[in-house]
Order: C-alpha cells, then sequence, then structure tokens
C-alpha cells in the first residue's frame, strides 16, 4: 500500500475512534511521524494532504527540512524526540513545536534561542504518565511546577501535555495512563494555565488516546512502515 493509502487508513482510524467518543474528528490532528525515513517520503505525504510532520532526532529533522525548503510554508514541523542542551538552538531556529519539554533548562534555551522575530514556539510538557524508570518526562506531582515555569517564558507558548506511554495489550489497559494526562491537563487549566494540547497516541494506542481526549496523535509506522535502525 501506498503512503497515501495509509495516510488514508489512520484518518479513517481517527474518525471511528472520534464517533465512538463523540467527539469531532476535526479536534484531532494527525501529526506523522516521519523519523527514519527520507524526505521522499515525507513530500509524498504532503502530496496526499498531510501538513504536520514529527522528528525526533536534531540533525535528521534539520536535514529534512532543508531538503524541503519549498514546502517550508506549508509544512508544520514538530519536535519530538528527547532534547540535549546543546542541540536546542537548530530546534529553536528549524521547528514550530517542541512536544519534550522535560526540564526547565531546555525550555530556557529554547527560550531565548528562538530568533526574534519569530513567533513564539509552541511546547508541550511531555510527564510520564506510566512510572516507569526508564521513561522520559516529567513526574506527574512536579508538572504543574515545569508548566507554570515554561509559561511564563517569553519565547515560548506553552501548548499543553505529552506523554509516551508504556505499550499495553487491551483497549482499556491503554486507557488509563492517557485518562490520567488528560485528568492532570484539566487540573492546569483549572489552574489558570491556556492549554489546548493534548500530545498522545501512536500507531498502536491511536483509539484509546482518542477515547480519553488526544487533540493531536502522533503517527509513525501506521503511515511510513516500520522503521529501520540499521542503517
Ligand atoms: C516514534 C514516535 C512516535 C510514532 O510511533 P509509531 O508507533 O511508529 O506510530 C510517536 N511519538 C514519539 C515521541 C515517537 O518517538
Amino acid at each position: 500500500m501506498s503512503i497515501a493509502q495509509h495516510l488514508e487508513e489512520v484518518r479513517q482510524r481517527i474518525a471511528q475512534a472520534a464517533e465512538r467518543a463523540s467527539r469531532d474528528a476535526s479536534a484531532v490532528k494527525l501529526l506523522a511521524v516521519s523519523k527514519t525515513f527520507p524526505a521522499d517520503d515525507v513530500r509524498a505525504a504532503f502530496d496526499a494532504g498531510q501538513r504536520a510532520f514529527g522528528e525526533n532526532y536534531v540533525q535528521e529533522g534539520i536535514a529534512k527540512i532543508a531538503a524541503l525548503a519549498d514546502l517550508r510554508g506549508d509544512i508544520e514541523w514538530h519536535f519530538i524526540g528527547p532534547l540535549q542542551s546543546n542541540k536546542t538552538k537548530l530546534v529553536a531556529e528549524q521547528f514550530d513545536w517542541v512536544h519534550s519539554i522535560d526540564r526547565l533548562k531546555i525550555a530556557e534555551r529554547l527560550s531565548a534561542q528562538r530568533p526574534e522575530g519569530a513567533p513564539a514556539l509552541n511546547v508541550c510538557v511531555q510527564v510520564n504518565v506510566s512510572g516507569e524508570a526508564s521513561k522520559s518526562g516529567v513526574e506527574p506531582e512536579e508538572a504543574a511546577a515545569l508548566a507554570h515555569a515554561v509559561a511564563a517564558l517569553p519565547g515560548l507558548r506553552l501548548r499543553g501535555l505529552m506523554a509516551i506511554p508504556e505499550p499495553a495489550g487491551t483497549l482499556d489497559a491503554q486507557r488509563v495512563p492517557h485518562a490520567r494526562l488528560r485528568d492532570l491537563m484539566q487540573t492546569l487549566r483549572a489552574d489558570g494555565l491556556a492549554l489546548d494540547t493534548l500530545s498522545m497516541g501512536m500507531s498502536a494506542d491511536l483509539e484509546a488516546a482518542v477515547l480519553e481526549g488526544a487533540t493531536t496523535v502522533r503517527i509513525g509506522t501506521a503511515i511510513f512502515g516500520a522503521r529501520d535502525y540499521t542503517t
């Protein structure tokens, strides 16, 4: 199947899950995660109507943004991977969104390095909702303090929360961590933060995420196929 056909399938999955949740499917943004796939695949997805793309690795993302410079005005580039402080400048200069803020230091650097005249960089605070020591993201108890500090930075616009829940086999089990992230966002909104983005749901748990209120789902494999990390 082509990338265009895979995209159509993913759109159908979102529509069906939204209908089941009595939500408007247009309230769920599809972020196509293109990490490890070539710029030509991004272009194929773009030609099939996709506009938002997610990358995990700084150098790879920057190279793709450059290769697709002719589409820059029509594409939204999201950085969704772990970010080290020595790489923040390129991200602040080149991307539209960062989903993986889990330390104030990274947020402060991104804010300071956002170019003069550019719109504020859209960011999400990544939360570890699965309680697994190996996963990145701030602990839920620390999310409010980090979110308030990030919201005060002039170069950034805090949009919401992001999570990568650990895999679970059943829909019900998948819904638990997604519901936790949604509840956390509701608490922060009640606390005065103007948040509109719940970034959660990947190829294997898209339905659970949409059922629990995801506003952005990050889908890689179901659009581009299985990733090959060996090359
Ligand atoms: C790779 C990745 C995805 C996409 O995962 P798939 O299972 O391929 O859909 C989503 N979010 C993040 C943060 C990722 O690193």
